[in-house]
């Protein structure tokens, strides 16, 4: 399992969000507290954002911890919708940047904590990787983002050993679905962040049980039973 953060609201710094908190996911990447699959995040790193309505992303497939760079650099980086991930590659899947998250079509920024059976996802040449998280991105985005819930209800009925923590944004609304590993929100009065685990200690972090949907959009959201009729 990997873990990932987003973030929509007032613009803020990539190292606000990746670093600075005492349980960044630069610390998941290492100490993750609540991942149930895997011990450590260090097959690569993915920090996505939102230029405008243009996502742009800079991804690597060595741990966070060891870039010479990033640190530097992810200060001035900010943004008001970002999409981050530490990445603990399945046994199997390659460890290449082009399989690390985020994925993209151009529109969206895409994570997935978890694992899928190739064999049930629809066989597509515009997945960026042969990774199962490349693939299932690019099944989503095929049918559309908005579709997320009943795609996810789908394949997770075709696997049912798959996990399908899912997490996108398009700089104007961010949604996130809960399938087999945990999600947690910060609702504060400047953005929302969702992560799959807290980055730090603050009490108005709250759970996001195990399947379900979370929307957000105009600072309001919403969380919705996932195949419950919507
Ligand atoms: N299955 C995906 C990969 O190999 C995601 C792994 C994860 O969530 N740890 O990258």
């Amino acid at each position: 399992m990997c873990r990932h953060l987003g973030w929509l609201g007032r613009p803020r710094s990539v190292a606000e969000l990746m670093l600075d908190p005492s349980h960044s996911l630069l610390v998941q990447s290492y100490a993750p507290r609540r991942q149930q699959h895997g011990l450590l995040n260090a097959d690569g790193w993915g920090a996505g954002f939102f230029d405008g309505a243009l996502p742009r992303r800079w991804r690597s497939a060595a741990p966070l911890w060891g870039d010479a760079s990033f640190a530097s650099i992810a200060p001035v980086l900010a943004s008001h919708c970002v999409v981050a991930a530490v990445r603990s590659a399945t046994v199997g899947m390659p460890i290449e940047a082009s399989a690390t998250a985020p994925f993209t079509d151009g529109d969206w920024l895409l994570s997935h904590n978890g694992v899928v059976n190739r064999a049930v996802l629809p066989t597509t040449a515009a997945a960026e990787s042969v990774c199962d998280s490349a693939i299932l991105a690019a099944a989503i985005f095929a049918r559309g983002v908005e579709s997320l819930a009943e795609v996810i209800v789908e394949i997770g009925a075709a696997d049912p050993k798959a996990r399908l923590n899912i997490l996108a944004a398009n700089g104007a609304q961010m949604v996130a679905t809960t399938w087999g590993d945990t999600l947690s929100m910060l609702h504060g009065s400047d953005g929302v962040v969702l992560a799959s685990e807290p980055y730090d200690e603050d009490p108005r972090w709250v759970d996001i049980p195990d399947r379900h949907l979370v929307e957000v959009r105009d600072g309001e959201v919403r969380v919705t039973a996932l195949g419950a009729t919507r």
